[in-house]
Order: structure tokens, then sequence, then C-alpha cells
């Protein structure tokens, strides 16, 4: 198997990439407790790219409730594994002292699109993802940078600050990768009792039906509690959802069709 370089130091990723600016590089922003859906990015980086480029940093910035930073799954010798299996060249996985050293003041803000549907129910959340993007870019320099659609919102938001702010990258949105019953793959599924589990089915058979209307009515007959159900005005238009099951938050979303939107 091929060996993988860890990077602690924004100096060491630079380091470890120094020699290979001559070919395209890929980044693969991540949290770690990678499933499916990450393996999904990583192949579509490694099939684009000759250098690919893992990050695996848990954004304190992102996270509003200190219980679910506390509590977000970390297993680092699972994750270099797995991206080693999949064929990743470095892996740079900085402590939060690295990212945010004392005296650190400095935030990117997409003002309007970072303030709706995720960004009105996690307030801040889209500043801390912005800002660790801008840093990530600034550290690794990729020519193009992977995102998985079930974060539509995120992507959204990443595409206006890359323009606004005239970064040289691609931005590449890899479709959602689901469990074969439908329930899109995310490290948070790891929370769900089975129980759980079966009630959250109702978010992808709601969001299927295309319809913010149909899709509320299933979501709340399935007892889920809706933190919002709409259609998000991004391209293409997307319905998206979020809803808490029990203690665990969960998003999900579909793109739309001409005909649907
Ligand atoms: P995270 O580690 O949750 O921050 O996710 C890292 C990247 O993986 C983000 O670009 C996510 O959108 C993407 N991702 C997470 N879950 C999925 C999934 N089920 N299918 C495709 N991409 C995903």
């Amino acid at each position: 198997m091929s060996r993988v370089i860890v990077a602690r130091t924004v100096a060491d990723v630079r380091a470890a990439l120094g020699g290979r600016r001559g070919g395209r590089i890929g980044l693969v922003p991540t949290m770690g407790a990678l499933h499916a859906g990450h393996r999904a990015l990583l192949a579509a980086a490694r099939e684009r790219c000759d250098t690919v480029v893992m990050s695996l940093f848990v954004n304190p910035a992102q996270f509003g409730e200190p219980a679910d930073l506390n509590g977000y799954p970390r297993d680092e010798e699972h994750d270099l594994e797995a991206a080693r299996e999949a064929g990743v060249d470095v892996v740079f996985a900085p402590s939060s002292a690295e990212m945010y050293p004392p005296g650190y003041q400095t935030w990117v803000e997409v003002t309007e699109l970072g303030a709706t549907l995720e960004g009105e129910h996690r307030p801040g959340h889209f500043r801390g993802v912005a800002t660790v993007c801008l840093k990530l870019f600034n550290a690794v320099r990729p020519d193009l940078a992977f995102y998985g659609q079930k974060d539509a919102q995120q992507v959204a938001v990443l595409r206006r600050m890359v323009a606004d702010l005239n970064l040289e990258l691609e931005l590449v949105v890899v479709p959602t990768v689901r469990d074969a019953d439908g329930l899109a793959l995310s490290s948070r599924n790891v929370r769900l009792s089975a129980v759980e589990r079966a009630r959250a089915l109702a978010l992808p058979r709601a969001l299927a039906t295309g319809d913010p209307e149909t899709a509320r009515a299933i979501l709340e007959t399935a007892g889920l509690d809706v933190e919002y159900v709409a259609v998000a005005p991004f391209d293409p238009p997307t319905l998206a959802a979020a809803v808490r099951v029990g203690p665990t938050r969960l998003i999900d979303n579909v793109p739309l069709t001409k005909e649907q939107s």
C-alpha cells in the first residue's frame, strides 16, 4: 500500500507539497470519522489529480454547541488507514492551536448565503466554514477542492467566497452517497439508535417528493422535529431540510430538476 505523509503544521504541508507543484493538486477537506461519502470525494480527487491532500480537522469555529464539538466522533488511526487505502498522498491534520493560535482574529463571512437555512439555525457556522476553508486553501494552494452535495449550502457559500475573493481554484461537487435504505451517510449517524435510525428514513423519503409542503407533512407525521424544509436558491434550486431525531441533528437535500423548481 502507498505511503501517506502526515503533516501537522502549515509549514510541513507546504514542505510536503513543494516538489509537487508541477502537477495538479486536489484537496479534500474533512473532519474525519471517514465513511463512504468521504471515500467518494477521495476517489474523485484521485481520478482528477496528481497529488491528493486530505485535511483532517474538527474545526471548532464551525460548531455552536460545545456538546456537539466535544461529542464529534474522532478516530485518527482509522482515518489515516482509510486515507492510505484511498491513495491519499498527504494528510494535513493540524491542531486547533496551529489553525487558531493565540491572538487569532480574522474571519470570513459570506453575508447573505451564510445567514439563511443552516446559517439561521447555526449562527456563525458558515463563518467558521468559510474561514477554515480559506485557511486550508492558503496552506495547500490546491488546483481543485472536492466537496459533497450532502452539504449543499456549504458548496453555495464556498462558491460565492471563491468568486468574491478571486480565488484560483475549482470546486468539484460529488453526489451524496446514501446507505441502501436511503439515509445519507453522515459521521453523526453513529449517534442514532436503531429506533431513531428507522424514524430518520422519513428524511430522504420526504425530500424525494421534491415538494416542500409534502415533505414537511411526511417529516411531521414521522414525528421528526423539523428545523426547516425549503427550496433553497442554489444552482440548481435544491430542496433542503434539517431535522432533529432525538438529540441528533440531520441534514439532507435533493437538487431539483427544471420541472420541479
Ligand atoms: P465532514 O467530514 O462531515 O465535514 O465532510 C467532509 C466532506 O464530505 C464535505 O464536503 C461533505 O459534504 C462530504 N460528505 C459528507 N457526507 C457525505 C455523503 N453522504 N456523500 C457525499 N459527500 C459527503
